[in-house]
């Protein structure tokens, strides 16, 4: 008897100063059917960052993405 998956319902952070483009305040929300997606709420600014689990919190990275 397999019992059904439970939906774990999505994650939200708030990295202050975070943004990359700008420093301003960066929120990364994180589901598990689309991983971890972080929005500026500054500039706009959209990337799917690649995120850990730290012992002291969560570390966050954005990878150079790749132009055609
Ligand atoms: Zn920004």
């Amino acid at each position: 008897m397999n019992a059904a998956p439970t939906r774990t319902p999505a994650v939200e952070y708030a990295i202050p100063e975070g943004c990359p483009v700008c420093a301003g305040d960066l929120q990364v929300k994180v589901t598990t059917g689309a991983g971890p997606n972080g929005v500026c709420v500054t500039c706009g600014y959209f990337a799917k960052p690649v995120i850990g689990v730290i012992h002291h919190g969560l570390h966050i990275l954005f990878k150079p993405q790749a132009h055609a």
